[in-house]
Formats: C-alpha cells, structure tokens, sequence
C-alpha cells in the first residue's frame, strides 16, 4: 500500500486541507510552508494545527509532505539570497514542528557558476544549522532534473550532501519521477535498476516519499516540464509499476501534475485503482 494525494492550497488553513484532500480521495497531500514564490511567513493557528492532527490521525492519512518555497536556495552565488534561503528554512521547520511527524522537501539548489562541490558544501552547512537530534521533522532533498545548474540531478549528488550532514537520520530524499526521468534515469524499462542504484548509492530506506509526475520530455531531456499521468513520455504501464513496486510500498506519493481538483480526484482514483492490482 502506498499513500496518494496532491498539492493543496493552505490558504484557508490546516485542517481545511485535510477536508479538501479527503474530499478529492487522497490519503496524504504536499502543502507550501508560505508563498512559493518567496514571501513573508504568516503566522500559525495552533488550534487549526492541532485540528489537523486529529483529522490525520482519525483518518488513517500517512505522512503529509511539506514543500519548501521555490526562491530557496542554500547555494546561491549571492549570500544575501543564501542567508535568506537559510531563514525561511529555519523558519518553515521551526513551523513544521507544530505538526509533529512529518516530511518537508526542498529542491537542493542551483549552484549558478560555483560548482557541484560548492553548491554541495554551501547546502552541507546549511542543513548543518537546522538539523538537530530532538526535531521530530525529517527533511527530504528532492531529486531534480539537472535543469541549468541545479544540484541533485544524480544519486551520487545527493549522497554527497547526505554524507556532509551530521543529523543524517533527520534527512532524507523525495523522487520525483518527471526529474529523474528528465535526467536521464530510465524507470520505463529498467525501474529494477534505477531502484538498485538508489539502493546501493544511499540506500532505499533514505527513500522517504516520491512525487508521482508523467514528463513532457524523453529521458534524459533535464527540461523538467510535468504532465499529467498517462499523457507523457514516461507512461501509464511505467507509473503503474512505480506505484506497484514493492521497493516503494508504505510512502506518500504526491502529484504534481498539470491538473485542478477534478483532474486530481481522477489520477487518485486511477492511483487507487493501480494499487488494488498491486494486492
Ligand atoms: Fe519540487
Ligand atoms: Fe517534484
Ligand atoms: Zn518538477
């Protein structure tokens, strides 16, 4: 069994976007900490929070998977934008303690012209002044596609960063097949390997939660451009076989696929039905 959900707005709270995903049928859902486009942190309603919990709890939800906003970057070539990268960070997971228990996913960064081992080192120290032992949040780092300068674009890159952090049993990683699709690692025919991969290089326990994308672009493209399940170049049999997989079982999928609710409501019906051949 897997956990499926989809991008829900917080706008009108915590508790209303756990009504709105059960309403859609899911079973976990991402939310943005703030603006994803940057902006000011607002401030929490505890109550709601605490509402929330029950909600998940009484609902038998699995973990719910946070997303970090898209202006972060910990290895900008800029310290004004890496301090505040740096800040939001520390803020949003000072905010996600209040909901005890669950994932938040960053993209790791794009070093710009520095390098991968700058760019790994920057987000090393990063992660460094935010981890520590008692949180009860795990941190995922999110495999990206390779667009540009971006970091994370292999196993290898991750592990590198993982392998910088002290607190290594508060992080974790988030695949997103559109990204590791688009860079270059063949889950239509080899879903096998590229698990294996993973398995061997950090290890597929460090596998917390997977975002659950078709691709507009054939592997290898490092575009990263989303499309709705079935309609890409990665395809139904393929999705359905990661949902399927026993390496994968007992996390959240998440969609982020080009869709409103209506569309959303279908692909989790679809997801659920893939599941039920998995049984
Ligand atoms: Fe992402
Ligand atoms: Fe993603
Ligand atoms: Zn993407």
């Amino acid at each position: 069994m897997i956990y499926i959900g989809n991008h829900v707005s917080i706008s009108k709270g915590y508790e209303a976007m756990g009504l709105m995903e059960e309403k859609l049928g899911g079973t976990t859902f991402a939310f943005f900490t703030r603006n994803p486009r940057g902006g000011k942190s607002t401030a929490v309603d505890t109550e709601d929070v605490k509402k929330l919990q029950k909600f998940l709890e009484e609902k038998k939800f699995g973990p719910l998977v946070a997303h970090a906003p898209y202006t972060m970057n910990l290895c900008s070539a800029k310290e004004d934008v890496r301090e505040f990268g740096l800040q939001m960070l520390k803020e949003d997971l000072e905010k996600m303690e209040l909901l005890p228990g669950q994932f938040f996913n960053f993209h790791p960064g794009s070093h710009l012209k520095q390098g991968y081992e700058a760019g790994r080192d920057m987000i090393v120290d990063a992660l460094n002044q935010v981890l520590y032992p008692e949180m009860t949040t795990t941190v995922l780092l999110e495999t990206m596609a390779g667009k540009g300068s971006e970091v994370g674009r292999n196993f290898t890159e991750l592990k590198g960063i993982m392998d910088g952090v002290t607190c290594k049993e508060k992080l974790g990683v988030c695949l997103d097949t559109c990204h590791v699709w688009e860079a270059g690692y063949d889950i239509v025919t080899s879903l096998d390997k590229v698990l294996e991969e993973f398995d061997r290089i950090i290890g597929i326990d460090r596998l917390k939660a997977l975002h659950l994308n078709d691709s507009k672009n054939p592997m290898g493209a490092a575009k990263d451009r989303h499309e709705k399940l079935g309609l890409g170049c990665i395809g139904k049999e393929a999705l359905m076989r990661v949902v399927q997989h026993p390496m994968l079982q007992g996390r959240p999928f998440i969609l982020e696929t080009p869709n409103d609710d209506a569309g959303y409501k279908d692909e989790i019906a679809m997801v659920k039905q893939w599941m039920k051949k998995e049984e």
